[in-house]
């Protein structure tokens, strides 16, 4: 299949006072229509600047994006102007996030709301505009669409909510939809039929979806594919079903030995021990190393190198470097 979005090497810093944080530093990923990937790490990892940067929303200044490329359809979207973005966000790449405030307007009806996005982006009347509404909150399963089009957000409970947003992020038939720990604030039920709805959506419409989450359940659910993320950097890269049977990096099998867990509402994986690194003062060497119990001598002097340690199963540890027994008999 080939990739509808290839990034590659990409690096988003920002530039603070108190040094340069590299929230996002050489990320690459690719991934097709009707295909899922799953991006994973604790708050701080990258997970969201690298979907923003996908987006082009980093807020510059203190942001910018300072290497690497994003191909959508084989065309960079870092070389393109704002006014050719505006037409492929929301149009081509859709973005649905935790908080439907976030892309909801609470004080505009959801007809208002919905017609207007459609009208950006189709050529349609008013009229058209909101039958197509209609059509897609009928797709998301709110019972009664044509009846709920006077309501506000409020009105809605939290998964309805959820469901229109995620209406408003299909009306133009996206290509590619980044899901950004979408059911997080949602309880465990609601969060299982938002996760249907997606895949079910998916199947029907062919997207591709990144979702992004630090819950491994999401990802166990509903990914084919999953990078893990640390500190601004792809730690492990592989099929969800490798992860999950052969996880190799010391921080994924932190992950995997932290579930089953209650599924918290916090972006939080508290079996780890420790704090995720300041991203202004990294440690020389591998920044995973003050938390890791494999940690040898030469971690905090080497920085790992991200490695294909088996077909397409990348892994960035000194455990796995060629030389690494060299290295940890030194
Ligand atoms: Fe742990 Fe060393 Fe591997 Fe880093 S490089 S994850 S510290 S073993
Ligand atoms: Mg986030």
């Amino acid at each position: 299949k080939t990739p509808i979005l290839e990034v590659n090497q990409l690096h988003t810093h920002f530039f603070t006072k108190a040094g340069v944080v590299k929230a996002v530093d050489g990320v690459s990923f690719a991934i097709s229509p009707g295909e899922t990937l799953g991006i994973v790490g604790e708050s701080g990892s990258g997970k969201s600047i690298t979907a923003m940067s996908i987006m082009n929303l980093i807020p510059s200044p203190p942001g910018k994006i300072v290497d690497g490329e994003i191909l959508f359809k084989g065309e960079d979207l870092l070389k393109k102007s704002e006014k050719q973005m505006r037409k492929i966000r929301g149009k081509e790449i859709s973005m649905i996030f935790q908080d439907p405030m976030t892309s909801l307007n609470p004080v505009f009806t959801v007809e208002k709301q919905m017609v207007e996005t459609i009208l950006v982006h189709e050529r349609m009347n008013k009229k058209q505009a909101k039958e197509r509404a209609v059509e897609l909150l009928d797709l998301v399963g709110i019972p009664e669409a044509r009846g709920r089009l006077k309501n506000y957000p409020h009105e809605f409970s939290g998964g309805m909510r959820q469901r229109v947003m995620i209406a408003m992020a299909l009306a133009c038939n996206p290509e590619v939809l980044i899901a950004d720990e979408p059911t997080t604030a949602l309880d465990v039920t609601i969060q299982a039929q938002i996760l249907d709805l997606l895949a079910r959506l998916q199947k029907e419409l062919g997207m591709a979806i990144i979702m992004i989450t630090h819950d491994l359940g999401v990802v166990a659910e509903v990914c084919d594919r999953v990078m893990v993320m640390y500190a601004g950097k792809p730690v492990e890269y592989t099929e969800k079903n490798t992860l999950f049977e052969l996880p190799k990096h010391p921080y994924t099998v932190g992950l995997m030995n932290s579930i089953p867990r209650i599924a918290s509402k916090q972006e939080k994986l508290a079996a780890i021990e420790g704090l995720p690194p300041d991203l202004r003062a990294l440690p020389g060497g591998c920044s995973f190393a003050p938390r890791c119990s494999h940690a040898m001598e030469s971690c905090l002097s080497h920085d790992p190198a991200w490695t294909e340690q088996a077909a397409n199963h990348h892994v960035r540890c000194l455990l796995y470097e060629e030389d690494a027994e060299k290295v940890v008999s030194e």
